[in-house]
């Protein structure tokens, strides 16, 4: 390890009050958190201290300009306790893909890896071992600095925590195709994970819940005639026997999940498309029988599958399929993920 990291230990660990075998989705907390501040021009030495409130003054610009950003990864824990990452590289370039979009200083890729590192090395009794389980990493980094000038900031701070957290939802998952709100536009911020794409997306997705459906399936800002994304997750659609997935664009987010998913379905005979995708051909789809299956792709939920749609005033059910492409490929990039199975790629990183 280079980058030298001042390590503050909490006196004694929560962890004994965590209960493992019934972990949520990201609200249990590691006991340390990595920062690290950008002031004066530059970066400052990485700490690891207990996860404990920030303080920021009123007039720090994260609260009125919305400079805030952050990625999404998780850490897995194999039978003879290694600790392994997925694709972490990805995400560190997708941080910084952020940042330039959104004017947050670059984080140098040995803070965010050597940090990492050392975080979970410190934690590592919080990486669950359980099937479907694993430490969720929410690495982020927000505008500190101060002034009520709508400018950038001139000070930031960059934090990793972690959530150990159990399979995510499952359940029947029923999707709104919407007609009238979008999540991005050309030119926009959508393929950055910034946090105001998705405080903008709750209203939306609200008056879908009420609507008795749990998610909203994302169409393009210009037409609505083109299926985008699925919630916060990439979406798969499969027609007959093949996988079709939207190109990525200034609207739509590049997904490790998604790629890697692309990837894998190729490797093992499935035949896939990366092009846009009509909702006319999904309702006709849908309609003749052909629509088979529907799944958002995200690091959180790995694979979602999709029960029914609606669309207008008509509702679709999605068939219930023996060994559906969702369970065989969640199988695929799973086993990889925490060691199950040979890697081909290089996609797993030891730490
Ligand atoms: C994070 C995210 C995804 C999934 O990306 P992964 O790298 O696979 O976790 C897809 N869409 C949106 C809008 C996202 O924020």
């Amino acid at each position: 390890m280079t980058t030298s990291i001042e390590i503050k230990r909490v006196e004694k660990s929560n962890i004994s009050s965590v209960d493992f075998d019934n972990l949520p989705f990201g609200s249990v907390y590691s006991d340390h958190m990595l920062t690290c501040d950008f002031v004066n021009g530059k970066w400052q030495s990485p700490k690891i201290e207990p996860f404990a409130p920030i303080s920021l003054m009123p007039s720090a610009k994260i609260f009125h300009y919305g400079q805030s950003i952050f990625e999404g990864m998780k850490a897995y824990k194999d039978k003879d306790e290694n600790i392994m990452l997925f694709r972490p590289e990805e995400n560190w370039k997708r941080l910084n893909k952020s940042a330039k979009r959104l004017v947050i200083p670059e984080i140098p890729e040995d803070i965010f890896m050597d940090g990492l590192k050392a975080l979970l090395e410190l934690d590592s009794d919080w990486i669950p071992t359980n099937e479907g389980s694993s430490l969720y990493i929410r690495p982020f980094m927000f505008a500190t600095g101060n002034g009520f000038h709508a400018s950038p900031a001139d000070a930031y701070k960059f934090v990793v925590c972690t959530a150990p957290s159990g399979a995510y939802f499952g359940g029947k998952v029923k999707v709104l195709i919407e007609e009238n709100y979008a999540r991005a536009a050309n030119g926009g911020v959508g393929f950055a994970k910034a946090g105001g794409n998705y405080a903008a997306q709750f209203y939306p997705t609200q008056l879908a819940i009420e609507k008795g459906y749990n998610q909203v399936i994302w169409t393009d800002d210009n037409t609505h005639e083109y299926i985008e994304e699925a919630g916060a997750m990439n979406i798969f659609v499969r027609i007959n026997d093949t996988l079709l997935t939207s190109p990525t664009s200034d609207r739509i987010l590049d997904g490790v999940t998604r790629k890697s998913i692309l990837q894998i379905a190729e490797d093992n005979g499935i035949k896939t498309e990366v092009r846009k995708i009509s909702v006319t051909e999904v309702v006709e789809a849908a309609k003749n029988g052909n629509l088979k299956e529907m799944f958002g792709a995200g690091t959180a939920a790995v694979i979602s599958p999709i029960a029914g749609f609606g669309y207008k005033e008509d509702d679709f059910d999605l068939p219930v399929l023996e060994n559906p492409y969702a369970s065989q490929l969640k199988k695929l990039i799973t086993d990889i993920q925490t060691n199950k199975t040979e890697d081909p790629y290089g996609w797993r990183v030891m730490i």
